[in-house]
């Protein structure tokens, strides 16, 4: 029998996590296509099908636990094994409106529940499902998670006085980047003995709804590292942190 590699992204209906889940098909695996709407994930499965791949819809809000591991339940039985898992559902935060008058503009006016809604999903809900896959990851031969991370999440960047980001300040959506990238390395050098590479994603400034559709890159653009880092050969990098152009600063 054919071994297909079946990879299953969260937030996948829609934006960059559909682009994935659109290329990662047309390499010929199976996508599970992660959504927290079950209409919208059908929606976007049926999509990848029309185009001749192989996609099924699992419903899956990040920020619920029982939903991930029932999730993965349901992986379990249907396929046994997961080989890629790309954590890419996030919010900003922010709403979608222009950068100076987000909501999590500055830290000192922040509404902490704010904060804690986007860690809610952009960072604990990665440790979730990334936890209640972790088994079914372990039984592939080559595994590999990628980590929808930011450009936004560089410390070297946002601390540079000289830098892009001097002045810019974000006081939810940045952090949790950064987080998310922290927790990345953590995975990483847990699972680098068994063979698992884990490494964080910059998809650019994409053309989505998260940003009011400001970015410049097409969602497919924007998807091309994270396919890359979805692929990667045994001899693949782990605890990285890249984009299209190549390794980024932590
Ligand atoms: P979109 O808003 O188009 O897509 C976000 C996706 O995440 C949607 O499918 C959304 O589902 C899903 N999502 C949000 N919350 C949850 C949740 N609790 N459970 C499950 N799914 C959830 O934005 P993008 O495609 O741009 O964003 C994808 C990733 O890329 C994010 O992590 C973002 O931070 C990152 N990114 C994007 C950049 C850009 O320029 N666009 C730049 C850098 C990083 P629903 O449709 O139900 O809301």
């Amino acid at each position: 029998t054919t071994h297909r590699q079946v990879a299953l992204i969260t937030g996948a209906n829609k934006g960059i996590g559909r682009a994935t889940a659109e290329q990662l098909a047309a390499l010929g695996m199976t996508v599970l296509v992660g959504a927290r709407n079950p209409q919208r994930g059908e929606q976007a499965a049926e999509a990848v099908r029309s185009a001749g791949g192989d996609a099924h819809a699992v419903t899956l809000d990040v920020t619920d636990r029982g939903a991930a591991e029932e999730a993965a339940r349901w992986v379990e039985e249907r396929f046994g094994h997961l080989d890629v898992l790309v954590n890419n559902a996030g919010i900003s935060g922010s709403g979608q409106v222009a950068p100076e008058d987000a909501l999590d503009r500055v830290p000192s006016t922040v509404d902490l529940d704010l904060v804690r809604a986007v860690f809610e999903t952009n960072v604990f809900g990665v440790i979730a499902v990334t936890n209640a896959m972790l088994p079914l990851l372990r039984r592939s031969p080559a595994a590999r998670i990628v980590n929808v991370s930011s450009s936004a999440a560089s410390l070297t960047v946002n601390s540079d006085p000289d830098g892009p980001l001097a002045g810019f300040t974000s006081a939810a959506y940045t952090p949790s980047k950064t987080a998310l990238n922290a927790v990345t390395v953590q995975y990483a050098n847990e699972l680098r003995k068994d063979g698992i590479l884990v490494n964080a994603a910059d998809p650019g400034y994409v053309d989505t709804d998260i940003n009011g559709h400001r970015g410049f890159l097409t969602p497919a653009q924007g998807a091309a590292v994270v396919v890359r880092l979805a692929t990667l050969g045994a001899d693949g990098p782990t605890a990285g942190f890249f984009g299209e152009a190549g390794p980024l600063p932590w």
